[in-house]
């Protein structure tokens, strides 16, 4: 088994993408360490990535505090002695409100989760690898991160971020064994977006419009790119921003 013995970290496992993927790297037999804010959701994906019969923890972190990253990484390691893969995705959408509109607490919240919490995530984790001789991390963007959008311009530009770190890493690590992609979804339909488009029923209607397929993703197609990317059948792919959209930011 190719994937036998490996270990995993994802963040955000407690639901959407993060759930979804925990479950299709546990196909693959490769053990999951399930770090979430939610208790509730963290141990939901715990009990069922170990029906797929692979070992399986949680860690609950709060990702925008950086002891409490920190906290997970050395768990990780002392239970499993090192980190093969690592899913860096834990994520807010914030309100949709227009930026003029946003509060300076909101905008703290969303930067700190998902800009200042992949950098944490990043830094503790690749130092890791590196001792190891290297691995793999797939980081969470969005079409957001590759594209202007209004009512997200925080959130955006914290994903156009998350594009940064992933192709500035790669310019330093590469060479030692670090690979690090990031996935840049379009509307898929995960908890997060749910209640997003709950409280903005027009924007879902206008999503679905602008995208060619004329159709929201789905948590299982994204499961299925992260897995790709982080295993040893995308080694030659470094430093690239893949978009999963339906085709949505290539009509922008
Ligand atoms: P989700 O809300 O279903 O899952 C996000 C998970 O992150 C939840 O379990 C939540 O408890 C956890 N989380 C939130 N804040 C946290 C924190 N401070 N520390 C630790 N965990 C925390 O959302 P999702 O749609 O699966 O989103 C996952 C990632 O994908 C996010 O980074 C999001 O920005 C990104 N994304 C989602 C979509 C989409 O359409 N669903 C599109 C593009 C990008």
């Amino acid at each position: 088994m190719e994937n036998g013995n490996k270990v995993a970290i994802i963040t955000g496992g407690g639901s959407g993408l993060g759930q979804s993927t925990a479950l299709r790297l546990a196909e693959e037999k490769v053990n999951i360490v399930v770090v979430d804010i939610s208790e509730k959701g963290g141990n939901e994906t715990v009990e069922m990535v170990k029906k797929l019969g692979v070992e399986a923890v949680f860690i609950k972190a709060d990702v925008s505090k950086q002891e409490e990253v920190k906290n997970y990484v050395d768990k990780t390691v002392e239970q499993f002695g090192k980190i093969d893969y690592f899913f860096n995705n834990a994520g807010i959408s914030g309100s949709g409100s227009y930026f003029l509109e946003s509060s300076i607490e909101e905008i703290e919240q969303i930067v700190g989760i998902n800009l200042l919490g992949a950098l944490y995530g990043v830094r503790y984790v690749a130092e890791v690898m590196l001792k190891n001789g290297g691995g793999s991390i797939v980081n969470t963007a969005s079409s957001a991160g590759v594209i202007g959008q209004d009512s997200v311009v925080t959130y955006s530009a914290t994903k156009h971020g998350i594009v940064g770190l992933t192709k500035s890493m790669v310019a330093e690590y590469g060479k030692d064994g670090l690979r690090v992609n990031a996935i840049a979804p379009g509307p898929t339909e995960t908890p997060m977006v749910k209640s997003f488009y709950e409280a903005n029923p027009a924007m879902k209607e206008n999503a679905t419009k602008g995208i060619p397929q004329r159709r929201l993703g789905k948590p299982e197609e994204v499961a299925e790119l992260v897995t790709f990317l982080l295993t040893s059948k995308a080694e030659y792919i470094n430093g690239e921003v893949i978009r999963i959209d339906g085709g949505f930011t290539n009509t922008k």
